[in-house]
């Protein structure tokens, strides 16, 4: 017998089909029926119901950018806890970058990745091939045989391409299978050692800065090549108000350019490095800083964060992507320098981007295109919607419960969140893959209060 669902009574939310009411989505065999015009009158007794009374319902979210570990850093993440973690957090399509070890600049890598995560993973991986063997930049990937595997973009993530006419080719080829290349943006000697925003931060705890233009430049240049080529160029994790006018500009000329910002550019700025959630201490306490704000970009000035949220609200900066980087504790248990770079993102990322909407700076139906119908749209794949035929990938959303963060709770096995003990506001209460819930809170089990 065929299994049926249903989800009563939710707010339904999907970009893809511009709908926003209150209505019923009928589910059957893992895939989406349809979403009724209103709430049913009643159930046929065959279905399973899920009672959204008070909840969004919203497709599952699709991530771009994630750093699942696996294989070779498996004490960090892997496929299973990654996914897990995708799972709490509403994510049920995550592409894994390629920086792995191996990394995944060969056909046999994607497809371990890909067997691995059939069997193992909570959600769906999508992975990520790497523009140059061993991302180190000299010599392209046999692009064509990655994709032909089911590499769904590529990247050297972590490192940028340096080497302006590589990144020439990899334009032109990737253009060649239509998939976009994703260039971490950053010159690396205008880095120079540098770790964290220039600005008076830095100035203030000596650590070395990393200028904007570390990453304007490159962005610049990346956008040029990608007139030269025709090639679809997606920039990751854009972080500053200069790097924000270059892909606006961009976009008015045409060009073939898609952006991405992560929740935590998206509410943190660079006074969160001293530790205190945000304050600023009168005088630099003895522990003057948290490793766990060490990001690559960096968390940057107030005028920053100002420019990326303005410019998701316009749509200049089309999707919102967790770049979720996990790391050991050992990674962040040493100097600021030391540290490794990177944010523990995928369970916190929904109530961090949930602020925007209360605080007015977006509607609700505007945060959630970018966290499923727009980056299905880059992908290119019919995810993110809750169009009948579609797979049963589903987030129901507490937009109003207030819950304290704690790394303890994380279905990832790292820990790196500078959010240790902040309140958010929203949150994921249970999310279903292929119509099979993958992750439930105890909110649903506690009668309503
Ligand atoms: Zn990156």
């Amino acid at each position: 017998m065929a299994h049926k669902k249903v989800i009563r009574n939710g707010r339904v939310i999907d970009p893809s089909q511009g709908i926003d009411r209150l209505a019923d989505v009928l589910i059957e065999d893992g895939k989406i029926v349809e979403v009724t015009n209103a709430p049913l009158e009643s159930i046929a007794e065959d279905h399973e119901v899920i009672d959204a009374s008070g909840l969004v319902v919203s497709p599952g979210f699709v991530d771009l950018h994630t750093h699942l570990r696996d294989p070779g850093f498996e004490w960090k993440e892997t496929i299973e806890s990654g996914t897990k973690a995708a799972a709490r957090g509403g994510f049920t399509t995550v592409c894994a970058m390629p920086n792995t070890d191996p990394c995944q600049d060969s056909a046999a890598v994607i497809e371990d990745v890909t067997r691995r995560s059939l069997t193992g993973a909570a959600v769906r991986v999508l992975p990520i091939g790497a523009i140059t063997k061993g991302r180190h930049g000299k010599v392209l990937s046999p692009m064509g045989e990655l994709a032909e595997v089911g590499a769904i973009g590529f990247s050297d993530d972590g490192d940028p391409v340096s080497d302006a006419n590589i990144m020439r080719q990899a334009l032109t080829y990737a253009t060649g299978l239509g998939l976009p290349i994703i260039n971490h943006a950053e010159v690396h000697s205008l880095v120079h050692g540098g770790v964290m925003n220039e600005g008076p931060v830095a100035t203030r705890l000596g650590l070395p800065p990393v200028p904007a233009s570390a990453e304007a430049v490159m962005i610049a240049r990346d956008i040029e090549l990608a007139a030269l080529t025709g090639g679809r160029l997606h920039v990751p994790h854009v972080s500053t108000a200069a790097g924000v006018e270059l892909v606006r500009a961009a976009k008015s000329r045409g060009l073939d350019v898609t952006a991405e910002v992560t929740p935590h550019h998206l509410t943190l700025d660079d006074t969160w490095v001293y530790g205190l959630h945000g304050e600023v201490p009168d005088a630099v306490p003895a522990v003057a800083y948290d490793t766990n704000t060490k990001v690559n970009p960096p968390l940057r000035s107030v005028a920053d964060v100002a420019a990326v949220r303005a410019a998701l609200a316009d749509g200049t900066i089309d999707i919102i992507a967790t770049d979720h980087a996990p790391h050991a504790a050992t990674d962040k248990v040493c100097t600021y320098d030391e540290a490794a770079h990177g944010i523990n993102v995928l369970e916190t990322a929904f109530g961090q981007v949930m602020q925007l909407v209360h605080q007015d700076l977006i509607s609700l139906s505007d945060l959630i295109d970018p966290l499923t119908a727009a980056p299905a749209r880059i992908l290119g794949r019919n995810f993110g919607t809750l169009a009948a035929g579609s797979n049963a990938d589903i987030a129901l959303l507490d937009i109003d419960s207030e819950w304290t963060v704690s790394a303890d709770d994380f279905a990832s096995l790292s820990r790196n969140t500078p959010l240790e003990g902040v309140q958010l506001k929203g949150r994921v209460v249970e999310t279903l893959f292929a119509g099979e819930s993958v992750w439930r809170s105890d909110r649903l089990e506690q009668p309503a209060s």
